[in-house]
């Protein structure tokens, strides 16, 4: 465990080199595969049913792990409604007041663990380890924001002013906010932007990703057991195009919270540009082109570590994911070396087993968009080495690809999923490389291995990102530890878990008063 903002410490998870925990989990998987669960929109605590879809483990096309329903127009409205009727006392209750639901919420999830991780193996594809991570960071969310409630939002705070004159400034919500999050971490973001928008004394309207209803839908009753009044929180179920559209469309939405693709980003940020209502903010949160700069002075066995687990690990499916690996020139080829082999390692399959390294990418759809990159990679004789794909495996796997190129420019986009592009580098010029990097326009996150501090701080300079990480891995942000988020087409802002947090989704006031 790591201190976080000095006195208190992280959430923490079980070992699963433990059998009696392995034994907890897939008692907790079990019971899951013998009851599916319906996932409705929840408007006002109430479960409301549309035409049911199909929720597919992509792990396992025969195995359905619920059925969801739909929100509609009518429901959207509904939901709207009773949330702006709620907020004002929300509001009223204070940082304090609320501070006490989130940390009641952060307490539930530590008790619902077991089966909060089983949903996310089976509805996410996520293994063990990162299921246990992210329930850990989900609570540790619900906390950060409860702090932050508590300090910034405890009523107004008087500032200077000539004898006579009374002036002070107080945070207050802003409203209704709408909060779409991505099926990457479907538990921690979800519930993440929804503790934030809380803590700051909003209503919200969330919208969880297709393809993740079921764990949303937990987390959201979680949240009404923790004593949050249901109208206070809806869950609108639905697709980007529809549900989502709808949302942003609204015109008396206080402001949006959002993390996905920078396309959609774009999206949304033209139709808040073009609608009646009031001017609201876009917190954005999308896709990085994140490089890692290797020099002669790193450690081999540690930068394959980091290296292996930023590029594969989750299945490359985190935004902070490693998609562009720079060598200098004279140890490439040892280093692509010594990475095959680690590739070579490396376990792809069910991760409901505990051994499983490497899990499924999310849908049919991410399948089609890696292999077409993969494609284009070995048309082009790009392709380095492939990770072993197991036979007999029945759900979305692709097999970790490394692959040459000259640089970043030879990647217009994010490629979501675990593809690594080594790049050669002149160690006596790399700013050739920061330079087309930093022309990306990304910038989330950034990683240095070297012994030499000017060096990492040469690379540092010349890369924009909102995380940079020396000597060690550049994914697993911990909330209150590294605040997480990036710049340009990265994102705009505030980070996650950062003291900043809650600046966005509230409002400001200033009195002025002469007595
Ligand atoms: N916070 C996560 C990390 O540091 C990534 C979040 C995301 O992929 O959206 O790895």
């Amino acid at each position: 465990p790591r201190d976080m903002y000095g006195d208190r410490l992280n959430s923490h998870g079980p070992d699963i080199s433990i059998a009696k925990v392995r034994q907890r989990l897939t008692a907790a998987v079990t019971a899951l595969d013998k009851d599916p669960k319906d996932a409705n929109a929840l408007i006002g605590g109430k479960p409301h049913s549309t035409y049911a879809a199909h929720v597919y483990a992509p792990a396992d096309l025969t195995r359905i792990v619920g059925e969801v329903h739909d929100a509609d127009p009518a429901m959207i409205t509904e939901a709207f409604d009773r949330a702006t009727a709620a907020q004002p006392a929300w509001n009223a209750l204070g940082g304090d007041g609320r501070a006490k639901v989130l940390e009641a919420m952060a307490d539930a999830l530590e008790d619902r663990h077991d089966k909060l991780c089983a949903i996310l193996v089976r509805e996410a594809g996520k293994t063990w380890g990162d299921a246990i991570s992210e329930v850990r960071e989900a609570a540790d969310f619900c906390r950060f924001y409860a702090k932050l409630a508590r300090e910034q939002f405890a009523g107004p705070q008087i500032l200077t002013g000539p004898v006579g004159e009374r002036n002070s400034h107080e945070l207050h919500g802003r409203g209704v906010f709408v909060c779409i999050s991505p099926w990457n971490f479907p538990l921690a973001i979800f519930t993440g932007q929804i503790a934030a928008a809380l803590a700051a004394g909003n209503a919200v309207l969330a919208k969880p990703a297709e393809q993740t209803p079921l764990i949303a839908q937990k987390a959201v009753k979680l949240f009404y057991g923790a004593g949050l009044k249901p109208d206070l929180l809806a869950l609108l179920p639905g697709g980007g195009a529809s549900v989502g559209a709808a949302l942003v469309a609204h015109p008396g939405i206080a402001g949006v919270a959002f993390t996905g693709g920078t396309d959609t980003a774009r999206m949304i940020n033209k139709t808040l540009a073009g609608k009646e209502g009031p001017i609201v903010p876009f917190i954005a949160e999308t896709g990085g082109l994140n490089g890692m700069f290797v020099d002669t002075t790193a450690l081999r066995e540690q930068v394959v570590d980091d290296v292996i687990a930023s590029a594969f690990g989750s299945a490359g499916q985190r935004c902070s994911a490693l998609r562009l690996l720079f060598l200098p020139s004279e140890l490439a080829d040892d280093y692509i070396a010594t990475l095959k082999g680690a590739m070579d390692q490396l376990h792809l399959g069910d991760p409901a087993q505990f051994d499983v390294d490497v899990g499924p990418v999310i849908d049919a759809d991410a399948l089609e968009m890696l292999n077409l990159h993969l494609d284009a990679l070995t048309e082009r004789g790009q392709v380095l080495h492939r990770a072993p794909l197991p036979d007999g495996l029945n759900g979305h796997f692709f097999a970790p690809v490394l692959a040459e190129i000259s640089g970043p420019q030879e990647l217009a986009r994010e490629v979501f999923g675990p593809i690594l592009h080594i790049v050669r580098y002149d160690s006596q010029n790399p700013e050739a490389m920061t330079n087309a990097l930093k022309s990306s326009g990304y910038g989330l996150t950034l990683g240095v291995h070297s012994r030499l501090e000017a060096f990492a701080e040469r690379i540092m300079q010349a890369v924009p990102a909102g995380n940079v990480y020396v000597n060690r891995t550049v994914i697993g942000a911990v909330v209150g530890v590294q605040p997480f988020g990036g710049e340009g087409l990265s994102g705009t802002g505030p980070k996650a878990g950062g003291p900043l947090s809650l600046s966005r989704f509230a409002s400001e006031r200033a009195v002025s008063v002469n007595i």
